[in-house]
């Protein structure tokens, strides 16, 4: 593709040709690559203009640097342009001059994950492949599940038995072929990787397939426009794999190398301290990952092995990015706080970047003046078991005024 210049490995920086499908062949799964574009060429189409008179609103607005020929594989439905919130009242709790929250469960099948299939499965068609595959701890899984459902791509799913309830639904409902592995992420995630190389399948794995990244990359693009051009101090996101924070960093670089901003933000990682691989890592000052089995509420970022964990070091250290690790505890108090302060509600590992920022603002972290962006990747309604926990059900009323005036008084 004439706009694309090649792939380039995130732990080795060796480049190679944008017809390798997958990884790096020195580094194996662990050189997951980067899409490197013509900037020159890029910049005669992708300029500010363009953008103000673009009515497209959603990820394909940015298809002069997207990794697609052509619109052919583009579903129908609504991805990204998702909600920039302000949030006035955050802004007042915490003394910080500009908050704004990011609403990613606004995506169709109601987290991050969507912008990333979207260009995943048009890639797919564009490459003629009829069948994909993912593992995944379920936002990954459903968002394929629904989108391949749309474009009617047969696909098969390797989820862990964990895997909560609604997001297990959603694969079910849309049909997919789900394999519930007897094991956890990682576990899954490798099984997956076998039966690719035995059948053959497309991957649609943030850890594997460049292009995936290249749909993530689209909010950050969103976050400058809906600022106006202006580029936050610090964006603050959950992480897993790591994939999500490298791609939106990214995103910032090459709005940056077009010259449509002038400066890029610090990316926050957040992380639960019971799944905290990348941020261990960083602060560290190392690139070995040593394995620990994760334990998190946050199934979202539940992870031992970061699948994409040399883009997220490239990505903090680019950035002079900042790492906070995050209480189980923290996480359940953040969804209820976030919800009641903003009206959007999360799931445990959407709502970890605002426990993150909480947790900045107590260590003086955040300066008063600053503008900050937080990502929500995942809809509460997707894990409404873990929000269950952190609220109490209210006891039976009858029907009965004196039984109502009784029950308000001793609540
Ligand atoms: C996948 C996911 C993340 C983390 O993204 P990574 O790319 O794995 O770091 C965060 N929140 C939600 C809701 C997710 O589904
Ligand atoms: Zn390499």
């Amino acid at each position: 593709m004439k706009k694309i210049k090649g792939l380039v490995c995130s732990k080795c920086g060796k480049m190679v040709d944008e017809t390798v499908m997958y990884n790096c062949s020195d580094c194996g799964t662990e050189g997951t690559l980067d899409v490197i574009y013509d900037m020159d060429l890029v910049k005669k189409e992708l300029t500010k203009e363009y953008l103000l008179n673009n009515d497209d609103k959603n990820i394909w607005r940015y298809m002069p640097i997207l990794p697609l020929e052509t619109k052919e594989g583009v579903a129908p439905l609504q991805i990204g342009w998702t909600p920039l919130y302000e949030a006035p009242r955050l802004e007042k709790a915490f003394n910080i001059k500009k908050v704004f929250v990011k609403d990613e469960g606004r995506n169709p099948t109601a987290s991050f994950k969507d912008r990333a299939t979207a260009v995943g499965v048009a890639k797919a068609i564009e490459l003629k492949k009829d069948i994909m595959c993912a593992a995944s701890t379920g936002n990954a899984a459903s968002s394929l599940s629904g989108f391949a459902a749309c474009m009617g791509i047969k696909n098969y799913i390797f989820v862990p038995k964990n895997i909560p309830e609604a997001k297990l639904a959603q694969l079910l409902v849309f049909g997919s072929n789900v394999i519930l592995v007897d094991g956890d992420y990682d576990t899954a995630f490798d099984f997956c990787l076998k039966a690719v190389d035995h059948f053959g399948w497309y991957n649609r794995s943030c850890a594997i397939n460049p292009y995936l990244c290249e749909g993530k990359k689209t909010a950050a693009f969103e976050i400058c426009e809906q600022l106006g051009f202006e580029v936050p101090d610090k964006v603050i996101m959950s992480v897993g794999d790591g994939c999500s924070i490298s791609s939106v960093w990214k995103g910032f670089k090459e709005f940056y190398d077009l010259g449509l901003i002038d400066k890029v933000p610090t990316m926050v990682s957040v992380q639960a301290n019971g799944s905290n691989p990348v941020n261990r890592t960083y602060r560290r000052n190392s690139r070995e990952f040593d394995y620990v089995p994760p334990s998190t509420i946050a199934d979202s970022i539940s992870v031992g092995v970061p699948r994409n964990g040399y883009k997220a070091l490239n990505a903090l250290r680019d950035s002079k990015g900042i790492t906070v690790d995050v209480s189980d505890d923290e996480i359940l108090s953040a969804i209820t706080e976030l919800a009641r302060y903003t009206g959007v509600f999360g799931e445990p590992a959407g709502v970890t970047s605002f426990a993150g920022l909480k947790k900045l603002v107590e260590q003086g972290l955040i300066g008063e003046d600053e503008t900050v962006v937080f990502v929500v990747s995942g809809s509460g309604l997707k894990d409404v078991k873990s929000a269950q926990k952190a609220v109490t059900r209210p006891e039976l009323v009858k029907p009965d005024m004196e039984e109502l005036i009784k029950y308000l008084k001793v609540n």
